[in-house]
């Protein structure tokens, strides 16, 4: 076998070479620096089938930047189907000819879902060559090194079926085999040479410059000889190419979105981690836990690589990004397992130091990094039990036995039938609650030793062998049926801001009882600066005693990042559009945004666009219900009638409740200059009544609810009728107060142009799909909907597909400080409830 690869690896760095790829990769003149090289690894879930092969390579070509390096592990479990078909030859069982015959089959139909012509032909012809020599390997003797040679095959046709599908759909693709780089000792888990693989690596990559698939799971020592980097290895070998190429970032890619609370297989109630420290990755990997390799996190230590974990199947439903600060968490985050175990028992030698020698063990252990998941002393009876997964028990057990003369004990023994089961997370171990919990369940177990981690970083269990899955949903639900904690920090505390503080104060147990959340007002923010408080600030006092410290944007995202909650939400309800342009940082530190600030929903559609893209790359909410009609359901309506399948194709009305009044109240009988005067002296009208009077404001409305709607509008396609006189437009507040009378000239002719015909005047903002969209005066019937308001009030019509005739119209007061307070705490609610 080993002689196999040293004859092939010359030429089959390439998807079909006679195919001229290479000319095509070449001519592309591709010349990314392996300074900004990514890793994308596709596990065997990843490429079960044809439709998971094209689901990649659609991935590959959207979020790859053409100079990846795409690592893959054999399709589906064809390792697994390697591994038996190696067992039955070596026990001479003619089931072995019905295997091989499976794994062509796999493979064929694998080539002929995906792939046609000179492609088809050559791969087709390769898997065949390589079935031939696979098939009288198996006829004969064959060491190690060659039995890691057959099963490296699975990772080798996938590499060459992904590069040649890439290939074939436009986007050239070439295949290396890493045992042609990564140089590896060999032992029970090998150690890799990281300086020379890294030379030969980019020594390969200034070959081929441009995207790059290769073999995970395998690597060659000094004598080219194939090595097997352990069951799950092409995370570790993702992680380590990464490492070897200066790789900016390594995204892991499987059939879940990342790491849960528990296996989501088994217990269904397992949320998310959108986040996990790489001490905590690094121990559920160390644990066996199948979701990263146990040697994943180590490469990552040692380079400035970002690591992600992603669903190929759906990309979209969220992620674990794997961050280098110290954990932040005083408790388990995840319950893991591993089915089976072997317990590696030794008793220390009676003139020895039972303690002393222990260390020794495991130094020596460790030196071959063969350190155990777990172990228990026996001091009394001078013995030492070793937890490993079955794969690696053995070589564990052969180091053992040839190190017990040096190491001063005797009785080696190996039994299996054992099952693991763990808790990780940091501080798990100072948590009285957790702890107390895990002990209480495992009581009824059959519990061999339980053992709490040095660093704090986990509590195992080794229990002889059970049906996992019971415990495991137990163990979750006891472990995180806790309510989620949630910060809220509040920026501005004026009108809206104190009004929806007392709202809060008052209906929080409620929503605390009814979502199972703790909610807890984090931080406090007005224009003078704020207040952060993790322990909490008091609703009410905080609006009388409020000492703020300076706001410094950059130092309140750095202490937000840090923040120690489940979720964090912030609430904009200033008017600032400073605030507005901070949501994109906001979504990125995974921290939802509610608003009542219209600046970003009505923000230039490119910063707009921004706010929603990076909302759904950290899978956080923006809601802002309260920016158009208040605490009405308007939002809520159109994104019904969307769900709902309906189409919808315009949206009227009117949107301000200050030029809903003042259009109510004008008939003829007082000029137009005398009603706003009454307005602004009844506190109707903003501090300066222009804003109203602009219109701008109700164009606002307007864009979000069209966005809203599904139309990709800009503020400039909404032509804008501005009541006030461009002479006034500039003066100070007093000065135009003085000249209001300014105003009356043309609203009175356009009064009278509609009472001629027996019509009203109505300041109405209106959009209409593939028609205009429009915020100013229209004639209309006296008997509209929009001509017989109550004062104050607005009143929006939907038009649809299914409400085309008949609009649906939501009508009711659109201002004021208690309903749009409840529109805010709406939104908190709805956010609560799909924590
Ligand atoms: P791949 O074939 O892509 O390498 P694996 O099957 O090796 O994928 O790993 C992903 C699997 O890990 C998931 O399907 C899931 O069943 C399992 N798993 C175990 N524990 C967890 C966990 N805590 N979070 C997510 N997945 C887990
Ligand atoms: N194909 C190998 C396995 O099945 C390696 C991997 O999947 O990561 O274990
Ligand atoms: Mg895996």
């Amino acid at each position: 076998m080993n002689q196999h690869y040293q004859e092939r690896s010359g030429s089959e760095l390439t998807v079909g070479d006679e195919i001229k790829m290479n000319a095509e990769v070449k001519e592309a003149e591709v010349t990314v620096s392996v300074q900004h090289r990514q890793v994308h690894k596709f596990g065997g879930s990843s490429l079960a089938d044809p439709v998971c092969y094209r689901r990649v390579a659609a991935i590959v070509e959207q979020q790859g930047n053409g100079s990846e390096l795409i690592v893959v592990s054999a399709a589906g479990k064809t390792t697994n189907r390697l591994i038996q078909l190696v067992e039955l030859a070596e026990a001479g069982d003619e089931a072995a000819g019905e295997a091989l015959n499976a794994l062509r089959a796999y493979q064929q139909g694998l080539i002929d879902g995906l792939l046609e012509g000179e492609l088809h032909q050559s791969l087709t012809t390769q898997l065949n060559g390589d079935l031939g020599s696979l098939g009288q390997i198996l006829e004969g003797q064959f060491d190690r090194f060659e039995r890691n040679g057959l099963l490296a095959f699975g990772e080798v046709w996938s590499a060459r079926l992904l590069a040649a599908l890439l290939t074939s759909r436009g986007e050239p693709a070439i295949w290396l085999d890493a045992r042609s780089f990564l140089r590896a000792e060999d032992g029970a888990l090998v150690k890799v040479d990281e300086a020379l693989s890294s030379e030969l690596l980019k020594a390969r990559l200034a070959e081929h410059s441009g995207r790059v698939v290769v073999t995970g799971f395998i690597a060659a020592d000094m004598e080219g000889r194939s090595l097997l980097l352990g069951r799950n290895g092409s995370d570790y070998s993702a992680s380590l190419l990464a490492l070897l190429a200066d790789g900016d970032s390594t995204t892991i890619w499987s059939d879940v979105a990342g790491v849960y609370s528990a296996d989501p297989r088994r217990v269904k109630e397992a949320r998310l981690l959108e986040r996990l420290s790489l001490a905590e990755a690094n121990e559920l990997a160390r644990l066996g836990s199948s979701v990263l390799h146990s040697r994943t996190l180590q490469p990552v230590a040692d380079s400035r690589q970002r690591l992600t974990l992603r669903c190929s199947y759906n990309p979209d439903e969220g992620c674990t990004h794997i961050l280098r600060r110290a954990p932040r968490s005083n408790g388990a985050r995840i319950v893991s397992s591993v089915d089976q175990i072997a317990l590696i028992e030794l008793k220390v030698l009676p003139q020895g130091d039972f303690e002393q020698a222990v260390k020794t063990i495991e130094a020596h252990l460790a030196r071959y990094r063969l350190s155990p998941l777990t172990l228990q002393r026996q001091p009394d009876r001078r013995v030492l039990r070793l937890a490993y997964t079955l794969e690696v028990a053995v070589g564990a057990y052969d180091l053992l036995r040839d190190f017990q003369l040096q190491g001063g004990f005797t009785g080696l023994i190996q039994k299996e039938g054992y099952s693991l089961v763990a808790l990780v997370g940091s501080g798990v171990t100072d948590n009285a609650e957790q702890c107390h919990r895990f002990y209480q369940l495992l009581a009824d177990q059959p519990q061999e030793f339980v053992q709490v981690a040095k660093d704090g970083l986990s509590l195992v269990a080794v229990l002889r062998q059970v049906v996992l899955e019971p415990l495991m949903i137990a163990l979750h639900s006891a472990l995180f049926s806790r309510p989620a904690r949630v910060g809220l920090v509040l920026f501005g505390k004026g009108n809206i801001g104190s009004q929806w503080l007392n709202l809060y104060g008052r209906e929080k147990a409620r929503l605390e009882s009814e979502l199972n959340v703790a909610l807890t007002l984090y931080g406090v923010f007005n224009s003078q600066g704020g207040l952060l408080d993790e322990e909490g600030l008091d609703p009410i006092k905080v609006q009388k005693h409020f000492e703020p410290s300076p706001l410094i944007w950059p130092e309140l995202l750095t202490q937000l990042e840090q923040h120690g909650f489940d979720s964090l939400i912030a609430l904009d309800l200033t008017a600032s559009e400073t605030v507005s342009r901070y949501y994109p940082d906001f979504a990125q530190l995974g921290c939802h945004i509610i608003a009542a600030n219209k600046f970003a929903g009505a923000a230039e559609s490119e910063f707009y666009q921004r706010i929603k893209q990076s909302c759904r790359d950290h899978q956080v909410q923006w809601r802002y219900n309260a920016t158009v009609g208040a605490g009405l359901p308007i939002q809520s309506s159109i994104q019904m009638l969307r769900q709902s399948g309906d189409r919808i194709q315009g949206v009227s009305g009117i949107f301000s409740g200050t030029l809903s009044w003042l259009f109510q109240q004008y008939d003829g009988s007082r000029p137009f200059s005398e009603l706003v005067d009454d307005a602004w002296q009844q506190g109707l009208t903003e501090p300066d009544p222009r804003e109203d009077l602009s219109g701008q404001d109700v164009r606002r409305k307007l864009l979000i609810l069209a966005r809203e709607a599904g139309f990709e509008l800009d503020s400039a396609d909404i032509e804008l009728e501005n009541l006030v006189p461009a002479a006034l437009r500039k003066l100070s507040v007093e000065e135009f107060m003085d000249r209001l009378g300014e105003l009356d000239g043309p609203l009175q002719t356009a009064f009278e142009g509609a009472r001629r015909v027996g019509k009203v005047l109505r300041f109405v903002a209106r959009f209409e799909q593939g028609g205009k969209a429009r915020v100013g005066l229209e004639t209309l019937e006296p008997h509209h909907p929009f001509a017989n308001l109550l004062p104050c009030d607005n009143v929006f019509a939907i038009e649809s597909d299914s409400y085309r005739t008949n609009p649906l119209v939501i009508q009711g007061p659109g201002a004021g400080r208690e309903v749009t307070a409840g529109a805010i705490q709406y939104d908190l609610w709805q956010i609560c409830a799909e924590l």
